[in-house]
């Protein structure tokens, strides 16, 4: 097999991947970076994000202590609040720095205009109007191909971590599937920056791209995972029957002031929580599923009717032009609504500096655990996460840069070929699986049935041809059997994670 040698492999060209790339270029002039994505550079989470990034910009009306405070209280219990501090802290010096490679949020540098979000107690969401993501990516892009020592590499898909023969064990680089066929890379550090894994559910906010790869590549290298089941439901993605790709409506537009609303036409929210339509994402997702249930409806409304529409339009440009493009009038409709899977607060362990149990692996980004988020992430606290553990892992590596003395790679013999192994079949099963058992209320009975159902699923895959299309099918379902060994072994629920036969005697009103 070919093998190439860089100084640092990064996997993922998301807001992670990208942002350690640059500050790697800078510390490190010398030495080559590659960065790979599975499909075109600019598809990722990262890109779909729409509301914006947390920091404290206004110590007038905000602060340090309340934005931790925000953060604990979404996490319900179960985050690091030292974590938590050090990224509170450390969040305006990385917007400083995103508005220094070129990023134009919305207002001035000093003064820029602050969004409110769901379990925010104050406005503090910088964003570019509604495309955040997609303003941050192409400036991060545009640094990167800038950089002498950085390497861009779209449709480039890892298949497995390389790992040392030697006693320490260490990541060596990964084994990659490009345009030229299948080669290894070899590398002093590998930084997985891989995303999340919503595509494992049937309904879902995240793009093709998110199959949870990373968790599973950390899985097969041996490091070190934790909080598997605690998957964030977005509660205001657009409904839609077919099998189109959701869209989400940002909570910044509950922040602005729509409200939800049931199919009785009630504001339900406010039998759940005092924060009514901006409580945390957790409390209002699985009140809708209340709702829905209840109603035996697919879906409830969020209500614009009562906002200035020429204003809104503005201010979500690409939300507004959604509806307009499904002929909806803001004036008059309201627009039908259902919970996504949308987030995964879990992941491979990583330390302050994006150090996970594996040396020389590093992660950061949405397919790790840090402590930060708990058991449910606050609104626009993830690409900050991202931001601040991308800068602390290159800052360690500056300190410490080990090279690796790699030995011989042993690698199995790989069919690259993307013929698709019943590929879409297997994944609808898959993503049906997750939906129906693995949801926003789950219970041990259900449980069971996926687990023993998506062992089977991997059983048949084993037995299948090693290409692209299998390794992706092989990932979903080791992300999914992680949610669900990891949810039957939860003794109590907490934020994001319910299930029923654990508080059994609950009525939803005490349980929310
Ligand atoms: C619709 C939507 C809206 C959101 N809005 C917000 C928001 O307003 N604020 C906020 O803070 N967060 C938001 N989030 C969450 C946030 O966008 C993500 O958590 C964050 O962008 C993750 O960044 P990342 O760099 O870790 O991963 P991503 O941006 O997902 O990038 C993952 C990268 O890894 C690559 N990759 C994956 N597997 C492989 C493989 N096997 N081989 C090679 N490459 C691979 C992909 O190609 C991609 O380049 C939103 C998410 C969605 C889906």
């Amino acid at each position: 097999m070919r093998s190439e040698s860089h100084d640092i492999v990064v996997i993922g060209s998301g807001i992670a991947g990208l942002s350690f790339a640059l500050h790697c270029s800078a510390f490190f002039p010398l030495r080559k970076i590659v960065v790979l994505s599975k499909a075109g550079i600019n598809e990722s989470n990262t890109s779909c994000a729409q509301g914006g990034i947390a920091a404290v910009m206004n110590h007038l009306e905000d602060s340090y202590l309340k934005h931790v405070e925000d953060t604990l209280q979404a996490g319900d219990g179960l985050c690091d609040r030292q974590t938590v501090e050090m990224v509170v802290q450390k969040a305006p010096e990385e917007m400083r720095q995103l508005m220094h490679w070129g990023v134009n949020f919305d207002g001035n540098g000093n003064q820029p205009d602050l969004g409110k979000e769901g379990g925010h107690s104050t406005k503090r969401i910088l964003h570019c109007k509604d495309h955040t993501g997609t303003s941050i990516i192409e400036v991060l892009i545009k640094r990167c191909e800038e950089a002498a020592n950085i390497e861009l590499r779209e449709n480039h898909f890892v298949m497995q971590l390389l790992k040392n023969d030697d006693s320490d064990q260490a990541c060596a680089g990964a084994i990659v599937c490009g345009n030229e066929g299948v080669y290894a890379i070899k590398a002093h550090y590998t930084m997985l920056a891989t995303g999340g894994a919503g595509q494992v559910y049937a309904y879902t906010s995240n793009p093709q791209i998110a199959t949870g790869d990373g968790f599973s590549l950390a899985m097969e290298i041996g490091a070190k995972l934790q909080n598997m089941a605690f998957v964030q439901f977005h509660p205001t993605v657009f409904y839609i029957s077919t099998e189109a790709s959701p869209f989400l409506i940002s909570e910044a537009a509950r922040g602005y002031g729509a409200v939800l609303r049931n199919n009785r036409g009630e504001e339900f929210m406010y039998k759940y929580d005092s924060r009514g339509s901006l409580a945390t994402r957790d409390v209002v997702s699985r009140a809708i599923y209340h709702e829905m249930q209840d109603s035996d409806v697919e879906h409830v409304w969020l209500d614009f009717r009562h906002l200035d529409a020429n204003d809104f339009t503005l201010k979500f440009p690409t939300i507004a032009s959604y509806f307009t493009n499904r002929s909806i009038d803001i004036h008059t409709d309201m627009v039908p609504v259902k919970p996504a899977a949308h987030y995964f607060c879990g992941g491979v362990v990583t330390n302050e500096w994006g150090q996970t149990s594996v040396a020389h692996l590093l992660a950061a980004g949405e397919c790790t655990y840090t402590g930060l988020h708990g058991a449910n992430r606050l609104a626009s606290n993830s690409l900050l996460e991202a931001l601040v553990f991308s800068k602390n892992a290159a800052e360690n590596l500056k300190a410490h840069f080990n090279e690796l003395v790699h030995s011989d790679i042993t690698v199995p013999e790989i069919n690259c070929s993307c013929s698709a192994i019943q590929y879409n079949g297997l994944k609808k099963t898959v993503q049906n699986l997750m939906e129906k058992y693995v949801g926003i209320v789950r219970n041990k009975s259900g449980l069971m049935k996926a687990s023993n159902r998506l062992k089977d699923l991997k059983n048949i895959l084993l037995q299948s041809e090693y290409s692209v299309n299998a390794c992706e099918l092989r990932n979903m379902l080791s992300v999914s059997l992680a949610v669900v060994e990891n949810s039957l072994e939860q003794v109590e629920n907490r934020g994001g994670f319910y299930r029923v036969d654990l508080n059994e005697k609950l009525d939803i009103k005490e349980y929310i």
